[in-house]
């Protein structure tokens, strides 16, 4: 079964979203196999998201990762990368099917609510940022 890594951003903890949004995930036939409330300081943020350092946003994105927790999560199930991304909804909320959570929660394209792993390679290397392997059973 595929796992994914799944992060509820400053903008959704801030607005006590984390309970609606994992009903999505869960709705979705995706199971939450762990879980965490943490704090990135901007170097985390910054590790984290360098695929795109040469990015214009690049520390406007950083900063709001760091500005408030954010619960990481892995989800598990068949197929859970696409799975996820398809809940997630498009990365501007603008975009974003209805009853996506962005479309439902996002606030603009920067404060859009999750983030999601796009690919096996990136769902690997995301999950092993934040969690350990005792962490994951
Ligand atoms: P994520 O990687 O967070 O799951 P994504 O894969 O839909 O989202 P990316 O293109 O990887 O989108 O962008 C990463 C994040 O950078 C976005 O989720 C958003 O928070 C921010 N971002 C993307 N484009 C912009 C933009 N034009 N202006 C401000 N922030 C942006
Ligand atoms: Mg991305």
């Amino acid at each position: 079964v595929e796992r994914t890594l799944s992060i509820i951003k400053p903008d959704a903890t801030k607005r006590n979203l984390t309970g609606k949004i994992n009903a999505k995930f869960e709705d979705a036939g995706l199971r939450i196999v762990a879980q965490k409330r943490i704090k990135l300081t901007k170097e985390q943020a910054g590790v984290f998201y360098e695929v795109h350092k040469e990015r214009p946003f690049y520390d406007e994105l950083c900063a709001f990762m760091a500005s408030e927790p954010v619960v990481v999560q892995v989800l598990e199930g068949e197929g859970a990368i696409a799975k996820n991304r398809e809940v997630m909804g498009a990365t501007n909320p603008a975009d974003a099917a209805p009853g996506t959570v962005r479309a439902e929660f996002a606030e603009s394209v920067g404060e859009n609510s999750v983030h999601g792993s796009d690919a096996p390679e990136t769902a690997a290397a995301e999950i092993a940022y934040f969690f350990s392997g005792l962490e994951l059973v």
